[in-house]
């Protein structure tokens, strides 16, 4: 079922601002989406009425704000379709989550000469955290390259699976070229190498239906600000078993038994992984933001976007020197692209000056910008709350910087 996006964009609050005195075209949601007013009435009401810090209370207040954090970690793991909440760890977001996996399973289970591969088009918080335990414990890291419309080679990842790899790292979606990414698929090819799968979730939780039962990955990671919720909280989800086995990664706080000076014992899951105060109050909104996006539907939320972008592309192709990245049909919610003769800087700096707020330079995919062959790209993405009028001035925008070079 289709959405009014009128009255979705009538939640928030900041689509009704201007920027240079024009209306506000938003169009940098893979960086970070808006909030919606519940989302932002989530946060002033429990820290009105609610604010104590959670578990360690006897008093009411400290119940209260305990409570709520643990109904958003039941929120998650719904919104995720996880077996338990012993499964859905807090953390800042999908670069800590990565951090977490790499410093604490790193720790328990790869040795020198053990691999790890990823992408080419994986973000910097998906490469550079297997390079720290490269240096650290002397693994391998490999890597599955693309093709030139931004899918991934498949028949090279199979040759990259060898007894040694432990563990494959990707995107569901590309924060760039918005590539679907195979997971469900690529979990089975890894299983059966008895490797293991973790899913970088930060530009497909927003935008597609995520259940991570069904795609069998093992960690599965995001971030809230993605996903209309407030920054600084994110989720690792990863199978019981496996947390179980796995080393704390930070210590004090919420992840002890029991502390002597001789000896510490650790809480069960997911404590375990959340020492020191949590940020209680936006995992709270969080769960507002998963609700309010639920209560949508994160198919007609799909249905919409794809819209958008296919109409994107398709008046963009148009362009003369128009050069885009990433043309596979079912792609998510993003256009990169250069055009000839103008620099992605320039372009980005003058649709400012319009309106239009697009995002450019590397976006933290430097491998890829080389795999193309660039420094940099333009990079226009959508949300639910975004129009067809609003592509239309994207693309009239475009048209005006180009005549004016
Ligand atoms: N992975 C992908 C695919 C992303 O797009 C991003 C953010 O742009 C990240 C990881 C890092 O997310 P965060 O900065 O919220 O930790």
């Amino acid at each position: 079922m289709m959405f009014s996006v009128d009255e979705i964009r009538k939640d928030f609050p900041i689509l009704t601002r201007e920027v240079y005195g024009k209306p506000l075209v938003y169009l940098d949601n893979a960086a970070t989406t808006q909030k919606p007013q519940c989302v932002i009435d989530a946060i002033s009401e429990e820290y009105c009425s609610v604010n104590a810090n959670v578990h360690r209370g006897v008093h009411f207040l400290s119940q209260q704000a305990t409570q709520l954090h643990e109904d958003a970690r039941e929120v998650v793991r719904n919104f995720i379709n996880a077996r338990s909440t012993a499964e859905i760890v807090f953390t800042r977001g999908t670069t800590e989550s990565l951090n977490l996996v790499a410093s604490s399973f790193g720790e328990a289970f790869l040795k020198e000469g053990d691999e790890v591969i990823v992408s080419e088009m994986e973000h910097h918080s998906n490469i550079v955290p297997w390079q720290l335990l490269r240096d650290k414990k002397g693994i391998v890291l490999k890597v599955i390259p693309i093709d030139d419309c931004g899918r991934l080679k498949l028949e090279e990842l199979e040759a990259l699976l060898t007894p040694r790899t432990r563990l494959v790292s990707v995107a569901h979606v590309s924060n760039v070229l918005a590539t679907v990414n195979p997971v469900k698929r690529i979990a089975e090819m890894v299983h059966a190498h008895g490797a293991l799968l973790l899913v970088d979730g930060a530009q497909s939780v927003p935008h597609i239906k995520v259940d991570v039962q069904d795609l069998d990955c093992d960690f599965y990671v995001f971030s809230g600000h993605k996903v209309y919720g407030p920054t600084g909280v994110g989720v690792l989800y990863g199978k019981e078993a496996l947390l179980d086995r796995m080393p704390p990664y930070q210590g004090g706080g919420e992840m002890i038994a029991r502390v002597t000076f001789e000896k510490t014992t650790y809480e069960r899951l997911p404590y375990k992984f959340e020492a020191g105060t949590p940020d209680y109050v936006g995992t709270h909104a969080l769960a507002v933001a998963l609700q309010y996006v639920s209560h949508i539907g994160m198919e007609a939320i799909a249905a919409h976007e794809h819209a958008l972008t296919q109409l994107a592309m398709e008046q963009m192709r148009g362009i003369k020197g128009m050069q885009l990245y990433g043309e596979t049909d079912d792609k998510g919610a993003v256009v990169a692209f250069n055009i000839e003769g103008i620099h992605h800087l320039d372009l980005g700096t003058l649709l400012d000056r319009l309106g239009i707020a697009i995002r450019t330079g590397h976006h933290c995919a430097q491998p890829l910008m080389q795999h193309y062959g660039v420094e940099g790209m333009a990079r226009a993405s959508f949300a639910l709350y975004n129009t067809k009028a609003e592509v239309e001035a994207l693309v009239a925008g475009i048209e005006r910087v180009r005549r004016m070079f």
